[in-house]
């Protein structure tokens, strides 16, 4: 299961389309759920897996905590009762906070950006 970053509305002229087209993947950011679930708790952009924020405010959101000095720190996989929880190398929501700070700024003054 994961979690996927849009931007609402944003027109979609490609044929194939997301998740096969790789280059709609680039109006998207993918997260695993548990990632999700650290990046969205992170940045305080809510407690849920789903959700939408203007995207000044997610902007603002992001660049508070980023400027407070947040650096993930990663966490290793795990198995339990056979089943593999994926760990996520340090610096993986630092990352992914800079390609949510690039489609805020695609998304404009107006914009307004979903996951789930
Ligand atoms: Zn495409």
């Amino acid at each position: 299961m994961s979690v996927t970053f849009q931007i609402v509305g944003e027109p979609d002229h490609c044929p194939i389309g997301f998740p096969d087209c790789i280059e709609c993947w680039k109006r998207y950011i993918n997260m695993s759920n548990s990632n999700a679930g650290e990046f969205i708790e992170a940045f305080g952009l809510g407690t849920e897996l789903y959700g939408s924020l203007r995207a000044v405010e997610i902007e603002r959101r992001i660049k508070k905590v980023l400027d407070s000095g947040y650096i993930d720190e990663g966490s290793p996989s795990q198995e339990e009762n056979r089943i593999i929880y994926c760990g996520r190398r340090a610096g993986y929501c630092n990352e992914k906070a800079k390609q949510l700070l690039e489609m805020c700024e695609r998304a404009g003054n107006l914009g307004v950006i979903s996951w789930g």
